[in-house]
């Protein structure tokens, strides 16, 4: 998935591109480069590994060019290396070319310019973009501003699969030609300099004014203008938008990682997800939405469609939207669902849930639903992402951005906004009133209690302390819990590489138990009062056999029985999940702290997923 940045205008290029670089690591890490214009000609200077080598490179701090664009690796084609790290460049050296995407046909393109006479320098998909920028660019006998734009525009026409892509060249020192599909790109206003980026906030300190590129849109960027393109190079109209993030909201804020910071971030990020939509007295109001009671009745299914993290908010989305609305809702991992020919029709109300609003995979089982007929909802937390744009509806989580790899405030954001929408639902069609009430009441509750579970840093960070050294973990839980059951393993493995399990707790004995010996540990999870005997149950059969045991509750238990028993405030079971899954974020991340790993950016991960 990558990064990239760009920088035109009248600074030194290359400090300004570093620096956006940095912000956008969590995109990947497998090599860094940048690309100026300088008085001899174009300037390639990258290497393997993390952004801040670059400083390493002898003679970086000589650039002078204002002209420049930069990229940060996450390799898809060929291995991350020096020579398969971006900027690349032609053959002739005369055009430079960053790249975030992949680009399907690129074999057929190779073969293409190979017999043309073009050779081929590294592994990527990506190569073939400044070689067939220069076959264009050549074979055009017309000489003006538009000539770089008409190239790229050309090359582009034969791309099959994603890009966003920036181009500079020798040839026109003025100018900046950018464009996307299907992959992110901003471009950011100055006065007199522009910026591009993969996302907004690794830009923000720089301006708030933004354009944002639809797909198949180009972008001619100079120093004092930006004039906008459709495929057929006819103009576009753009208007700027105003971000009003703090620039300072995207950096640590004194936290020893963003992961540390974005868990802490949790009552704020919540208390402004629920925003204005929720008053006492009146009913749930998103504006965004028009459904009405006649299309709800008739809906005959609703999919939730999510990959990671969001897939597991889903989850808890299903309890609620199916206890409350009584209307049937299936979850799906999206890359599954995009290939299983799934039964839906103009009945179906598909949602797609993404924290970045670029994950490929779910967006693609958006293009599918909607090819089907299905009214399609977008739940993200980033405006103007790609996914907005595809889907009949979009609403935000207003979770801020999330730097960490691993997701923490967005997912309890996300879980907060499908109670929302539950409430919104159940309202509409006039059902479950008195539940609805009562979940209203303690989802204006949840700010304040979810600070209150902050505060069991200590105790939890001390059982970490005991089982950080361990190869297993098993997580269980029944019904809601066994959603923050399977998301908390997933937090453990993502940071801290300790291979975890979970289970439904009542599933144990047919298989699982097998496992279970002396020292292991299990940690569970019990919020619903009427199932909380069951997993009691289930747990003792596990110290029987010499487990270690935590358990994350608010109910009664007898605390004696277990090693540690993380107490947290009561609330309605639909928007538990919210609460207990904070201790086991805490849990993930003072055990990935011990064994000294980058908590922010764990090993092959990346933070959006912009590819298949
Ligand atoms: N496909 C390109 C490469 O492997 C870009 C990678 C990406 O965007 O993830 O270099």
């Amino acid at each position: 998935m990558c990064g990239i940045v760009g920088y035109i205008g009248t600074r030194k290029a290359s400090p300004i591109l570093i620096n956006g670089l940095l912000r956008l690591e969590y995109r990947g890490y497998d090599s860094a480069g940048i690309a100026t214009l300088e008085d001899e000609g174009l300037t390639v200077m990258k290497d393997k590994g993390r952004v801040k080598n670059l400083y390493n490179i002898p003679g970086i701090d000589d650039l002078k060019g204002t002209i420049g664009i930069a990229h940060t690796r996450w390799a898809t084609h060929g291995k991350p290396s020096k020579e398969n790290s971006h900027p690349h460049v032609d053959n002739s050296k005369s055009f430079s070319v960053v790249h975030n995407g992949i680009i399907e046909n690129y074999n057929e393109l190779r073969k293409f310019l190979t017999d043309k006479g073009y050779k081929f320098y590294s592994q990527t998909d990506t190569e073939v973009i400044p070689n067939l920028i220069h076959y264009y660019y050549n074979k055009d006998t017309k000489n003006d501003d538009m000539k770089l734009l008409r190239a790229v525009n050309k090359a582009c026409k034969d791309l099959k699969g994603s890009f966003a892509v920036e181009v500079i060249s020798k040839y026109d020192k003025e100018h900046m030609v950018v464009v996307r599909k299907d992959s992110p790109l901003v471009i950011g206003k100055g006065d007199g300099e522009n910026y591009i980026s993969s996302d907004i906030p690794a830009i923000l300190s720089f301006t708030k004014d933004f354009y944002l590129l639809n797909d198949l849109e180009f972008a001619l960027l100079s120093r004092d203008d930006i004039k906008f393109y459709d495929i057929d190079l006819n103009p576009v109209e753009k208007r700027v938008q105003v971000i009003e993030w703090d620039a300072a909201s995207a950096e640590k804020e004194g936290y020893e990682d963003y992961m540390l910071k974005e868990i802490h971030e949790q009552p704020t990020a919540i208390r402004e997800t629920i925003g204005a939509k929720l008053n006492e007295g009146s009913k749930c109001d998103f504006d965004e939405l028009k459904f009405t009671k006649e299309y709800l009745q008739g809906v005959n299914k609703i999919y939730l469609v999510a990959c990671g993290t969001a897939m597991h908010a889903g989850l808890a989305g299903k309890v609620m939207l199916e206890k409350l609305c009584k209307i049937p809702t299936e979850v799906d991992i999206a890359s599954e669902f995009r290939y299983r020919d799934p039964i839906i029709d103009d009945k179906t109300l598909c949602i797609f849930i993404s924290q970045s609003g670029e994950t490929a995979d779910t967006i693609a089982a958006l293009k599918l639903s909607r090819e089907k007929k299905a009214r399609t909802l977008a739940i993200t937390n980033v405006i103007g992402s790609s996914i907005t744009r595809e889907a009949d509806y979009s609403i935000y989580t207003h979770a801020g951005p999330e730097i960490a790899v691993a997701s923490t405030k967005a997912y309890t954001s996300q879980v907060v906004l499908l109670a929302l929408l539950t409430i919104y639902f159940a309202e509409t069609l006039g059902v479950s009133k008195k539940e609805v009430e009562d979940l209203k009441k303690e989802i204006i509750e949840l700010p304040k209690k979810v600070e209150e579970v902050l505060k069991t840093d200590e105790q939890v960070r001390e059982f970490g302390h005991r089982i950080y050294q361990e190869k297993d973990v098993f997580f269980l839980g029944r019904g809601i819990d066994e959603t923050v059951a399977r998301e908390s393993a997933l937090k453990l493995k993502e940071i801290s590489y300790i291979h975890a399990d979970s289970y439904p707790a009542g599933e144990l004995k047919h298989g699982p138990i097998a496992l279970i010996e002396n020292g292991i540990t299990v940690i569970s999870i019990m919020t619903d009062p009427k199932l909380v005997e069951k997993t009691v149950s289930n747990i003792q059969e596990v110290i029987t056999r010499g487990a270690k045991t935590l358990v994350v509750t608010n109910q009664k238990v007898d605390d004696k029985m277990f090693d540690t028993v993380v107490h947290i405030p009561e609330t309605s079971p639909f928007v538990s999940p919210i609460l207990s899954v904070i201790p086991l974020q805490l849990l993930s991340y003072y055990i990935s702290k011990e064994k000294g790993l980058d908590v922010d950016k764990p090993r092959n991960l990346a933070k959006s997923v912009t590819v298949e």
